[in-house]
């Protein structure tokens, strides 16, 4: 047997940058989700070849103080929880502080940002892991990050990639998302230099809805709102006549953050029973409040997963919530006369 060693903090930055990015929407979900913490109004994202060759995003957010710099692309390295009982009360999207460190190391990464209080911005570049110059420069408050080659230095992870297209709908897909559950910031989507989504951010969701999936969907919204102790929902969902032959249009965001959860999925799917048809799925676009001592959203690196505390009882207040909707409505009669 050979000896046991540590691994440098290179290898252990790489493998580690595996969980967090499995491919480009990661980078881009990651990013915008910093963004959006950072407090920004607009944010633009722009990708070629998928985002595997180009990813740019830029935010008109808080920007980076030129002391925090030295400690961005560390591991582990965050400004918004401080200690284990913070994971308790997380209102941020990012906690882990692994996002920007697993990218760097696998990326080369271009990185502007200007504070609002500072004179001049910073320019940082990164390439592998290792830092390749900074500057100062000229440039409006706020972040932007260049995300060029990624995995051109994990080729492995690279031949797992698909077509540039397929990787493109994934961010496309992502970008919708966060656009739903955001409808205060301006998103705006750009594949090689065509526009593919523009939102207004002026926080009417069924604007929203409206610019992503058409008036078909639109005209068919019922509204949803409703409150419990430790819980609260509002959005909208679809009248039944809108169903779809997966679950893709069922959108569903705990807490601002976009999640897969097999509750909330059953939840839904259960008060739809009665009026969809067997393999049929709903579209919905809700946002759920949870407190935040009973989620845990410290499951996996790409936090898309969460554990709730009382699901059975989250089960309920959704599954009622929605029940209660669409039994309120003349939903037949209200389906064939807006036909
Ligand atoms: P986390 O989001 O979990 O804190 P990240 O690695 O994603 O970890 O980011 C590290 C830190 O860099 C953040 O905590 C934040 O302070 C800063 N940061 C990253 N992106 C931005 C941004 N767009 N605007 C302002 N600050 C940012
Ligand atoms: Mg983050």
């Amino acid at each position: 047997m050979p000896r046991i060693t540590v691994l440098d903090d290179a290898t252990i930055n790489q493998i580690a940058a595996g969980e967090v990015i499995e491919r480009p929407s990661a980078v881009v979900k990651e990013l915008v989700e910093n963004s959006v913490d950072a407090g920004a109004t607009v944010i633009t994202v722009e990708i070629k070849e998928g985002g595997i060759s180009f990813i740019r995003i830029t935010d008109n957010g808080s920007g980076i103080e030129e002391s925090d710099m030295p400690y961005v692309f560390l591991r582990h390295s965050t400004s918004k929880i401080r200690n284990a009982d913070d994971l308790l009360r997380i209102k941020s999207l990012g906690f882990r502080g692994e996002a920007l460190s697993s990218i760097a190391a696998i990326s080369q990464v271009e990185l502007v940002t200007k504070t609002a209080e500072s004179f001049t911005g910073i320019r940082y570049l990164i390439d592998g892991g290792v830092e390749k110059g900074t500057e100062n420069i000229g440039c409006p408050s706020g972040t932007t990050f260049i995300i060029r080659n990624l995995f051109f230095n994990t080729p492995a992870r690279r031949k797992f990639l698909k077509s540039p297209q397929t990787e493109a709908g994934y961010i496309q897909d992502f970008m919708e998302r966060i656009a739903i559950s955001h409808p205060e910031i301006s998103f705006k989507f750009i594949i090689s230099g065509q526009i593919k989504l523009h939102t207004s951010g002026n926080n009417n969701q069924r604007d929203v809805i409206y610019h992503i999936y058409g008036r078909d969907i639109t005209s068919h919204l019922v509204s949803v709102k409703s409150e419990e102790d430790s819980f609260s929902m509002s959005g909208f969902i679809a009248k039944p006549a809108i169903s779809r032959g997966n679950r893709n249009y069922e959108n569903y965001f705990i807490n601002g953050r976009f999640v897969r959860n097999p509750i909330i999925y059953k939840a839904i799917e259960e008060a739809f029973k009665p009026y969809i048809m067997l393999h049929r799925y709903p579209f919905t676009a809700l946002m759920l409040t949870v407190d935040t001592e009973l989620i845990d959203v410290n499951v996996h690196p790409a936090k898309l997963e969460v554990r709730f505390k009382n699901g059975e009882e989250l089960f309920q207040f959704i599954y009622k919530s929605l029940k209660n909707t669409l039994e309120g409505r003349d939903l037949i009669t209200e389906v064939y006369l807006t036909k």
